[in-house]
Formats: C-alpha cells, sequence, structure tokens
C-alpha cells in the first residue's frame, strides 16, 4: 500500500474536530484491547474506533452493559441520611466514616476487587490481611476454582497473541465470549487468521458447551451439557482424548475429530462453570481434558474474564502471601455470605447489591449492617450503601497497572482529567485513619 493512502487511512480515525489520544486502553474487560483511537474535545471523548459497546460505555463514563453508551458517574461523597437520603460529605468527612465503620466491626467483608489498578489491589490486601476480613471478588465463582486448579495442574497458559497465530481449534466451555469479552473472539480466538491456518485463511473450528442453544451458535457449534453431566462429559472427553478410542458419542464426534486434526487447541473456561452442582469438581476436569490433550499437541486453557483486573487481583492475593487455593478468606459465590450483625461490608468496583438475594438485602438492612460503596458509577450497591465515595475511573480518569486475562501486564492511560481521587487514594487516606488509631497501630 502506497504511503499516501496509508496517511490518509490514519486521518480517517479523527474525523471529529478534537484532539487524537490514539492506542488508549479499554478497561471494559479482561482482553484489555489496547487499540482503541479515541478523539477528545473539552476533556471529553467524542469519537472511539475499535472498541465494542462495552469499551465505548466505559470511555462516555457508563455502565458497559447499556446498549447506549450513559454517563453514570457518580459525583460527590455522600452518606445516607436517617430518612434515607444521601448527604454530600466531604472526602475528609468520608474517610474518617469509613475507618470508624472499619475499626467498630466485628467482622469485614469485602466485595468486588477486580476493577481497580494492581497497586489500589495491593493496599485492599493489606486491609484485607489487617481485619482478617473475608473476601467476595467480583470474578470469584471463576477464578477460585480455576486457582485451586491451577495449584495442582501448573502451566498450559499462553498469551492471547499466540492463540491467535496458532490455535485452530477454540472450546468456549461456559463461556459466551460475546457476552462476557466481546473483542476476545474477532480479535483473538475465532475471526483472526494464524500461521496453522492455510494460506492464512480464517478456519478455525469453534465449539460451545451449553444446556442451550445461543448467540455463540453463530459461528461455533454446540456441545450439549447439563449442569448435572458436565463434569461427566469433560471426564468422557479426557477418556476417548487419551485413549484415542473409535467409540465417541455422536454429540462428541465433531470435537475429537478437530481436537485430533489441530495443531494447537485453546479452552476458555468461564463463569457458567458456576451452573455446575460442583464447579471446582468441573474445573478440574477441565484442567484434566487441557493435560490429556497436551499429551499429543500443545493446549492451553485460558479464564474468560469480564472484569478487567480480575487476574491482577488474584497474583495480587499471591504476592500478598494469601493462597487463593488454599485460603479461607477468599470465597468464591456472595450468595454463599450470610450477613452477622457487627459485619461491615467495603464494596469497590463492583456492584454486589445487583447480584445478592432478597434474604441477603433484608438481612443487611435489618441487621444494621454499614456498607461501604467505593465506586466510580451509580449502582444498585451505592443506592444501598451507608458511605459512597465516588473514585475516578481507571483507565479513562487515572492510569494504573492491570494484567490480562492471560497474564499479560498492561499499563492504563490516563485519558481526561478528573478531580475525583484514585481508589488508591481513597484506600490509603483510609488506611491512614486506620493505623493511627491507638489500638490498631
Ligand atoms: S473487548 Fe473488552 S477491552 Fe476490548 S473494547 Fe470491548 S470491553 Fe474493551
Amino acid at each position: 500500500m502506497p504511503e499516501e493512502s496509508i496517511i490518509k487511512e490514519e486521518d480517517r480515525f479523527h474525523e471529529a474536530k478534537g484532539e487524537p489520544f490514539d492506542s488508549a486502553v479499554c478497561p471494559g474487560c479482561g482482553c484489555l484491547c489496547e487499540d482503541i483511537d479515541l478523539t477528545l474535545e473539552n476533556n471529553r471523548v467524542v469519537q472511539a474506533f475499535h472498541a465494542c459497546s462495552w469499551g465505548l460505555s466505559k470511555f462516555h463514563l457508563g455502565h458497559r452493559f447499556l446498549r447506549e453508551p450513559k454517563h453514570a458517574k457518580l459525583v460527590f461523597p455522600a452518606r445516607k441520611e436517617p430518612t434515607g437520603g444521601p448527604l454530600p460529605v466531604s472526602y475528609e468527612e468520608g474517610y474518617e466514616q469509613a475507618a470508624a465503620f472499619l475499626l467498630q466491626a466485628n467482622r469485614v467483608v469485602f466485595f468486588g476487587l477486580c476493577q481497580m489498578t494492581f497497586d489500589a489491589q495491593l493496599l485492599a490486601i493489606s486491609l484485607i490481611k489487617h481485619f482478617n476480613a473475608t473476601v467476595y471478588p467480583s470474578e470469584g465463582m471463576l477464578l477460585t476454582p480455576f486457582f485451586k486448579a491451577l495449584k495442582q495442574h501448573p502451566a498450559g497458559i499462553a498469551t492471547q497473541e499466540e492463540i491467535r497465530q496458532l490455535a485452530t481449534t477454540i472450546v468456549f466451555w461456559g463461556a459466551n465470549p460475546l457476552h462476557s469479552c466481546p473483542r476476545l473472539s474477532p480479535r483473538y480466538a475465532v475471526f483472526a487468521a494464524g500461521i496453522n491456518a492455510p494460506e492464512r485463511h480464517i478456519a478455525r473450528k469453534a465449539f460451545y458447551t451449553d444446556p442451550y442453544e445461543n448467540d455463540t451458535g453463530f459461528f461455533a457449534l454446540r456441545i450439549p451439557i447439563t449442569p448435572e453431566n458436565e463434569v461427566d462429559r469433560a471426564k468422557e472427553l479426557t477418556e476417548i482424548i487419551e485413549e484415542g478410542s473409535f467409540s465417541v458419542p455422536k454429540e462428541l464426534d465433531a470435537l475429537v475429530k478437530a481436537i485430533e486434526s489441530s495443531p494447537f487447541v485453546a479452552l476458555f473456561v468461564g463463569r457458567g462453570i458456576a451452573y455446575s452442582a460442583t464447579p471446582d469438581a468441573l474445573m478440574e476436569a477441565l484442567f484434566a481434558l487441557r493435560n490429556a490433550i497436551n499429551q499429543k499437541k500443545p493446549c492451553v486453557l485460558l479464564p474468560v474474564i469480564s472484569d478487567f483486573n480480575a487476574m491482577g487481583f488474584y497474583l495480587a492475593l499471591i504476592q500478598s502471601g494469601i493462597d487463593p487455593a488454599e485460603s479461607p478468606q477468599v470465597c468464591a459465590d456472595l450468595l454463599a455470605y450470610q450477613p452477622k450483625k457487627g459485619d461491615t461490608l467495603i464494596c469497590i468496583g463492583s456492584d454486589p447489591f445487583w447480584f445478592f438475594s432478597d434474604a441477603q438485602r433484608e438481612a443487611i438492612q435489618s441487621l444494621y449492617i454499614p456498607v461501604v460503596s467505593i465506586s466510580s458509577l451509580q449502582n444498585q450497591t451505592t443506592h444501598a450503601a451507608d458511605l459512597v465515595l465516588p473514585v475516578a475511573l481507571t483507565g479513562v480518569e487515572a492510569e494504573g497497572l492491570a494484567y490480562r486475562m492471560d497474564g499479560v501486564p498492561i499499563f492504563l492511560r490516563q485519558v481526561i482529567p478528573t478531580a475525583q481521587p484514585t481508589d488508591f487514594t481513597v484506600l490509603k487516606a483510609i488506611q491512614e485513619r486506620i493505623l493511627t488509631e491507638p489500638s490498631h497501630g
């Protein structure tokens, strides 16, 4: 392509008037796409290229699951009045109140922590250790079983770029990539021609497991499972691969043939494993399947992660000396949380009230359990919280380090300015107040 036409193509990226901001990193999901070209005007993003609709929402300071981007930023710190309405407070007052809630607690319970920078995660973990707190990471239902299995079966992870180049058979197990990481399929896993593709034609074979047909079926073949037979199905597949069996059930036939003829296989596992009766056993069975395929050809298993720095949180736990595979402090499913009088809940970058059962919500209210929400965006938790501390949205209003779903570190840049503090600054200010308390020094 002549050079002038390349320059013309690039110019087209900034049709809106304003300042170009190229190669921004999207904090929308665990793909952390680093190819987002933006145009800025009056400290706002007015145009974005390459982002999916989730990413677009983030750059417009909104929730990622909305069809149309909608501004949802929290504006000021607030505590709940006795009448239930929000009463604006200063950040200083908010830090004091948050420290007081923590210091008076018999038990501190953290929720979320998967959509913040790595530095802030390390700081949050130092508070978890200080209070011997319990934590329900927002991706706990996927990553707690994942790290348990990884400890028993180390290795077998590849980067997304390696998968794009090498994998020719892709299996989504308990994962709908269109809804959890929208650009995973087009950019890496399915609609890209790798070096193993004949003449670089896109020729991947894709499969997904699900009790029902879903939109992954547009490009992948369904392997029917039920929550009851899922573990057995994974084990059955492992046995067939190990033994090179000629007796293959009809519904596994295409998948077995694809695995056998593929030079490189990638298994993507998603949150759907939580619907299994035994998620830990299922993850273990999927790692065993990966090992069986790996005896014959390279096979990798990666979690499909929606919250952009969930992998960072688990790496921060390990770096801080907490083994997520063993520690009773690290829980998986927040529906297992049983509210107790004397609890204080700290929700960071997440919306646990969206997921809580009615019984959990009622118990939190009737037991007068204080809820602190440290969040960029309004959500059900910020509406329910006794104290709300707004923070800058990482990757848009603040910079910081995060880890992609394959464990690759990516530095997110600040795109637009904000007067709001980062989640790190807020946690630091709360920690300082806790450490200066005579009985907690
Ligand atoms: S796939 Fe994820 S990281 Fe990439 S643009 Fe969409 S939301 Fe952002």
